[in-house]
């Protein structure tokens, strides 16, 4: 699929269909013209509101008269539409779209500032691309060419580089676990090292070795499939240390291993390495931009498998910093794996860290499955991040991290243990324990087990992974 702006007007274009955005206001503009073209047949189906303004919804109006285009699908942009808005309006008109095999579409906005545009621009690329990827037809077909009736090239090249961020952590993710495992993921990652300024440097099970990683080696040891650890560096300028390290947690499957969960929780656990795709989406986007920062990412990958093998309730690891952890649940594997990536990206001296992953459920308990909860030990890294969220519209949370909670994570053996006493603030005491390995560098956890993953489409994205948190990460660096 190709993105790409047009000059033509929406009565005289040769498209299969043509996509009319409308907001709350008069129309104006390309909706003026085919508000005029026919004979006042857009103003009447608003009028009788069988055509609404409000955000991502999506009417279908076939044959009209008087233009070029069969179809027009009018979408609408909310009343002072934000990036959030204009995201879920172009994914919601290209999602629909693609219902229907067609060649060419083009999209007619309302006048929109550049960042708002790049928004609706990455929706479109994003809704047009489903989760059927071993399907031998599509639930889903993408146009060949979604083109933009605006004069703003880089708007429209750039969100389509945003969207092509947004995707491959979708795809990533979607991909089943027998496709998708750490030497595999690690394979795909490398690839990134064909952009401009990017390497990629892959560890693998011998270095996390001699690296004493002892607590994500812990967490892998029952899999058949060996782990890997992998640094991706993006050097857009000449600064020596990274203005930020992204970290993600990559479980490529996670059984629960010895404390199994049950089927209905394993099901959907290809999606625990989301906070690692993330990381592979946001440089991808990020190099793809040709922003002008330096930032760095690091994905620690396990499989969490039962067999002879399988790491123990009981067993002591030892982690890369030297901590002992006390192991009383092996399905609280991510924070394990964290800990010695996070000891990793501190002698790479960023200047903030943020890490992602699909951590707790207790996340999702607290603030439901559409927000991602925030957790820090400097709050003006972690206003930075809710600042980036809310001008890309994507939705988080910021949760306490009040000191009690560490209490919880002490261990008559070892120095730590990997659960709290019980069920209550889960979310909090799993960051707390990565607290304990990040040192005194400010560090921001993002915990993404709710977004990252939706059983059932929304209006405007396909069902399966959302890719979430890739755009405010992606305009966090752009602003490095
Ligand atoms: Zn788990």
């Amino acid at each position: 699929m190709t993105t790409a702006i047009t000059s033509e007007s929406i009565i005289n274009i040769q498209a299969d269909a043509v996509v009319i955005g409308i907001s709350g206001d008069a129309l104006s503009g390309a909706a003026a013209e085919l508000n005029d073209a026919t004979a006042g047949g857009l103003q009447s189906l608003i009028d009788s509101k069988k055509a609404k303004t409000c955000a991502g919804k999506v009417t279908s109006w076939l044959q009209p008269q008087g233009i070029q285009a069969p179809v027009v699908l009018i979408v609408g942009l909310g009343d002072n539409p934000t990036a959030g808005d204009c995201y879920k309006a172009g994914g919601a008109a290209a999602k629909s779209l693609g219902n229907s095999q067609l060649e060419t579409v083009a999209f007619y906005f309302p006048e929109l500032d550049h960042a708002l545009l790049e928004s609706a621009v990455a929706g479109s690329v994003v809704g047009s691309t489903g989760q059927d990827l071993h399907k031998k037809k599509p639930s889903l077909f993408r146009p060949q060419q979604i083109l933009w009736a605006t004069d703003n090239s880089d708007a429209v090249a750039n969100g389509s580089k945003i969207g092509s961020g947004v995707n491959p952590t979708r795809e990533l993710v979607n991909q089943p676990p027998n496709y998708i495992y750490p030497e595999s993921f690690a394979e795909q990652t490398a690839q990134l090292a064909e952009l401009e300024n990017v390497t990629v440097e892959i560890w693998d099970k011998a270095r996390l070795e001699s690296e004493n990683c002892g607590s994500l080696l812990g967490v892998a040891q029952g899999s058949d499939f060996e782990p890997r650890l992998v640094i991706i560096r993006y050097r857009g300028n000449d600064s020596e240390n990274p203005a930020m390290a992204i970290v993600g947690k990559g479980v490529t499957y996670d059984s629960g291993g010895l404390s199994l969960k049950p089927s209905e929780g394993q099901k959907t656990m290809k999606c625990d390495m989301a906070g690692a795709a993330t990381v592979v989406g946001t440089i991808k986007a990020v190099a793809e931009l040709g922003a002008p920062c330096h930032i760095v990412g690091l994905v620690g990958l396990v499989e969490n498998m039962v067999s002879g093998n399988s790491y123990r309730l009981g067993d002591i690891l030892t982690s890369r910093n030297g901590k002992t952890i006390e192991v009383l649940n092996t399905d609280a594997e991510g924070r394990l794996v964290l800990a010695d990536v996070l000891d990793v990206t501190l002698g790479l001296n960023p200047d903030h860290i943020v890490d992602l992953a699909t951590l707790t459920g207790a996340c999702c308990v607290a603030l439901g499955l559409d927000i991602a909860g925030l957790f820090t030990n400097d709050q003006s890294w972690c206003d930075q991040i809710v600042n980036s969220a809310a001008e890309v519209g994507e939705e988080v949370w910021q949760l306490p991290m009040t000191h009690h909670f560490s209490d919880q994570l002490k261990s008559k053996i070892a120095d730590l243990r990997n659960i709290g006493a019980g069920r209550w603030g889960g979310a909090i005491t799993a960051a707390k324990f990565l607290e304990e390995f990040v040192g005194d560098a400010s560090w921001t956890h993002i915990d993404i087990a709710g977004p990252a993953y939706a059983d059932s489409a929304k209006s405007y994205i396909d069902g399966g992974a959302s890719g979430v948190l890739v755009r405010t990460l992606v305009n966090m660096a752009r602003g490095m």
